[in-house]
């Protein structure tokens, strides 16, 4: 038998996590299951999973403040399982070092991309460091050439201004993930820039009006409700 993947599972609700863990076991994942966080972070410890699904509201241990604590040691791949109310929650966990989160209710297909999503970042941020970038971005016919600072769109060069260029860029480089409006206005205005997200819409608006065939459904660049933006993997 090949080596399965093992998935750590902290949650406390027992149903989800059966749930969890049926949708798991039946795609060949190697499941181990924590109800609080003191077990979570010892299971951590001990078997190394490949990735984390976190609930963030654990009866002994804050998620939050497992997650900073796993962050101390580790750049294991970890999900956030969240309930849809919890909107700040998500932001949080994501600036905290979150990897992706999954609002519950979810279902079988959601829950087994995104564990796909973060083994392959596992996978390509090799040991220790959190994302090696790739020279290039290529997908569905657009293709961002970093080193060159190239993009073409089928083929066509697409003109963007510096601002337009830079956000396009850390979406990229960071495709398959959500980042939030607070982490692209630092990366990208920097930490004390005076920004608000209305800057950032009417740029991102732009960018969609360069990069989409229809703006209003876009197919590259994904708006998070509430959350911030997540490029097409
Ligand atoms: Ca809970």
């Amino acid at each position: 038998m090949a080596n399965k993947r093992t998935i750590l599972v902290i949650e406390d609700e027992k149903n989800i996590g059966n749930y969890i863990e049926a949708i798991l076991t039946s795609n060949e994942y190697k499941v181990l299951r924590a109800v609080n966080g003191r077990t979570g972070l010892s299971l951590c410890t001990s078997h190394h999973p490949e990735v984390i699904l976190l609930d963030l509201g654990l009866p002994d241990i804050d998620g939050m403040e497992i997650l900073q604590t796993i962050r101390g040691f580790s750049a294991v791949p970890i999900i956030v399982i969240s309930a849809r109310t919890q909107e700040k929650d998500k932001v949080e966990a994501l600036d905290g070092g979150a990897d992706d989160y999954i609002t519950k209710p979810f279902g079988a297909e959601e829950l087994l991309a995104r564990i796909r999503t973060a083994l392959r970042h596992r996978l390509h941020a090799g040991a220790g460091q959190p994302h090696i970038q790739n020279p290039v971005y290529s997908k569905d016919g657009l293709v961002i050439d970093f080193e060159r600072r190239l993009i073409t769109l089928q083929e066509n060069p697409v003109h963007l201004t510096q601002i337009e260029y830079k956000l396009v860029s850390l979406l990229a480089q960071n495709a398959g993930r959500v980042l939030t409006y607070d982490f692209i206005l630092k990366e990208i205005w920097g930490p004390y820039a005076d920004t608000d997200n209305q800057i950032l819409r009417v740029n991102m608006a732009n960018i969609r009006r360069k990069l989409e065939a229809n703006p209003a459904e876009p197919h590259y660049i994904f708006t998070e409700i509430g959350v911030g933006y997540r490029m097409l993997e």
